[in-house]
């Protein structure tokens, strides 16, 4: 069935998003602050409201890609929320999911937040492999699961309205370390030694390879037995910290990626945990028992 909705913010991933329900034939509302932003959508069909309280008003579904959660009280500051189904794809923190979400139900209005795993060309497009991860109103999930499956694939993570962003930020947490490690392996190649485009595929299928290793660390981590089915124990691994160091060295390479992370081993194996693999430090991590 086609609904009509409401989308505020016509950024990159405004745009991509009020796109993909354009295409699916949904009436498709939409308000920008700097309104020639808005104007392209316009002639592909949708509707520009003057200000952010109109756009809200039009529809119950109101769908928020802002900036940040800063932007989207600016945005909504004023708007009539009662009765309205908020949805808040804007990328924050787990405290800003909940703020935000108390704020919208003291102001009548049912809340669900978003946290988008996907960049703006895979919206919209199938099997694309983009989802967003929801959390906050199940009876607003589900009334609504329909359309909001359109410009990408749907993942409910619980009620606690933080729960979006923590999956979200996690993720992106994890993709930032990775971002560190190639960013070093790509310097330390050096494009005269190692031509980068060679290199490249091979470090791709290196970091697929070693990606099915969080299993092994959900495992202990649920079991608490960190020496369990270990493959790679500590101890050899800070051994080869030292080559990793040394070659960055012989490379005139600053390790300041990598030194942080072997720090934290050398820590875990300070403690006599040499036995172990990775997971003990993420015990090391945990700031609430300091
Ligand atoms: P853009 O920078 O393209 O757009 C930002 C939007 O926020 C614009 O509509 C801008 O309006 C608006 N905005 C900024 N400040 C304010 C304010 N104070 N009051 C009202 N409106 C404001 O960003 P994206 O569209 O790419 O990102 C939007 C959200 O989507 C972000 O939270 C981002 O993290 C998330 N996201 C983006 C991805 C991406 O790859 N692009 C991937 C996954 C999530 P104006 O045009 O007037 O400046």
């Amino acid at each position: 069935p086609r609904t009509s909705l409401t989308l505020l913010g016509t950024g990159a991933m405004g745009t991509a998003l009020a796109r993909a329900w354009l295409a699916a034939g949904h009436e498709v509302t939409v308000w920008n602050r700097t309104p020639a932003r808005a104007q392209a959508l316009a002639a592909e069909g949708a509707v520009v409201a003057p200000s952010a309280a109109e756009a809200v008003a039009t529809n119950r579904l109101v769908i928020v890609c802002l900036l940040d959660d800063a932007s989207v009280g600016d945005a909504l500051d004023g708007a009539g929320l009662a009765g309205r189904d908020l949805v808040n794809l804007t990328t924050g923190t787990p405290g800003e999911g909940r703020t935000r979400a108390a704020w919208a139900e003291a102001r009548g209005a049912r809340f669900l937040d978003g946290g988008i795993m996907a960049v703006p060309p895979m919206i919209g497009v199938a099997d694309s492999g983009g989802y967003v991860f929801y959390s906050g109103s199940p009876e607003l999930f589900e009334e609504h699961r329909d359309t909001l499956a359109i410009p990408a694939g749907t993942r409910y993570v619980g009620a606690d309205p933080g729960f979006a962003a923590l999956h979200d930020v996690a993720l992106l947490s994890a993709m930032s370390g990775m971002f560190a490690g190639l960013t070093h392996a790509f310097a330390l190649i050096r494009p005269e030694d190692i031509s980068p485009k060679d290199f490249a595929p091979l470090l791709a299928d290196w970091l697929t390879a070693m990606a099915p290793a969080v299993h092994q660390t959900a495992d202990q981590l649920e079991s608490g037995d960190y020496t369990r089915n270990v493959v790679s124990n500590l101890a050899m691994q800070a051994a080869g910290n030292a080559t990793l160091l040394r070659t960055a060295e012989e490379q005139r390479v600053s390790p300041e990626l990598l030194t942080p992370y072997m720090e934290l081993m050398e820590r875990r194996l300070a403690q006599g945990h040499g036995d172990e693999d990775g997971t003990g430090m993420v015990e090391l991590l945990d700031l609430r028992a300091d």
